[in-house]
């Protein structure tokens, strides 16, 4: 059967542009120059496959525009909402994404977060450029063991964290949209009010999708509800939090402190965040392992092969 043409929007690791190549006639992005909207509806002029990422803007326009030589679509990355599935749908689009194969590096990621706010790593790495020597006082962290994890969005990633979490010994609760049965619960404490739930635990993990429902979710309001002893961590998307209302919480010690992975507006984030001792912030590397990298070229291939040979794919969502 023929091999199908896709056009790749974004510089990948090399040993996933060698898998693109060993299955498509794939054009690749070498540059590694970010390209407009209008450069990839181009480059994907007489193709029948796009390989895009979370910079991609895949709305209802991107669409409409759309060649009709296209068929499928996936974003590297497990996060839909800059994908209009629903425009896909309606042009009988088939979207890709790449759920469960990044899940373990992205839950060892929140832990990575967790602990360096509560260990206060921001303070410890600027000490270390001008160390005057051990003190008992110095940088008096908090212990997480024994400690309350509430984690909002108890999906694949957020049940992955509450694993980790347990090897802690910390306690976990969650809120999501509805109550998980036992042997996904794993014992952990169920708030159907995500602003209870906020108000009763140590650590508040996002790892919800990206919704009408949850954007801006973490605002002034609920964030006055936390203990002063709170640590706030975001691996989920950067606009489900109100970034005027976190920085304030932070400036005047109404918790402890944050630890955030992503960001509004990335990668022009607000500059606040970097001088506040208290947040611990990095470049949006949630999924970045070579492991999680390499799996997530895969699975989004096999899903576009799958459609090419008339099968089914466990990663479609149109
Ligand atoms: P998932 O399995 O779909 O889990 C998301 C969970 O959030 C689901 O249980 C969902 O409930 C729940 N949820 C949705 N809306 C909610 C609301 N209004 N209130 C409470 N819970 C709500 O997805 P996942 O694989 O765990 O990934 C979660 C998110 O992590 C992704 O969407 C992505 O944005 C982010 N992510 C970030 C990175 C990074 O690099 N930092 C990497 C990977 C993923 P339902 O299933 O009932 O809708």
């Amino acid at each position: 059967m023929q091999r199908w043409t896709m056009f790749v929007s974004t510089k990948m690791p090399d040993y996933v542009e060698r898998d693109i190549a060993a299955a498509f006639d794939a054009t690749l992005n070498t540059t590694g120059e970010k390209l407009s909207t209008e450069q990839i509806l181009k480059g994907l002029e007489g193709k029948q496959a796009f390989f895009g990422g979370v910079g991609d803007k895949m709305n209802a326009d991107f669409f409409a525009k759309l060649p009709s030589s296209v068929k499928a679509v996936g974003t590297y990355s497990v996060g839909y909402d800059h994908v209009d599935v629903q425009a896909a749908k309606a042009k009988g689009i088939a979207v890709f994404h790449t759920p469960e194969v990044l899940t373990d590096t992205v839950a060892e990621c929140c832990m990575l977060l967790t602990l360096s706010v509560a260990r206060r790593v921001t303070e410890s790495v600027a000490l270390m450029r001008d160390w005057k020597g051990w003190t008992p006082l110095q940088l008096n962290g908090v212990e997480i063991a024994g400690k309350t994890m509430g984690i909002f969005g108890f999906g694949r990633i957020g049940r992955a964290i509450a694993e980790r979490a347990r090897g802690f010994r910390m306690n976990v609760a969650y809120s999501d949209l509805n109550r998980l049965p036992p042997d996904l619960e794993q014992g952990a404490t169920f708030y159907a009010s995500p602003e209870e739930m906020m108000a009763n635990c140590d650590v508040l993990v996002i790892a919800c999708n990206s919704t009408p429902e949850t954007r801006g979710f973490i605002n002034r309001q609920r964030l006055a509800r936390m203990r002063s002893t709170a640590i706030v961590v975001n691996i989920a998307r950067g606009d489900i939090v109100n970034d005027d209302a976190l920085i304030e919480a932070l400036q005047q010690n109404k918790i402890m402190g944050a630890g955030l992975d992503v960001f509004n507006n990335e990668p022009n984030y607000d500059p606040r965040y970097k001088t506040l001792p208290n947040a611990f912030i990095l470049p949006h590397i949630g999924s970045s392992t070579v492991e999680a990298r390499r799996r997530m070229g895969q699975i989004l291939l096999e899903g576009i092969l799958a459609l090419k040979d008339g099968k089914s794919a466990r990663n479609r969502l149109a």
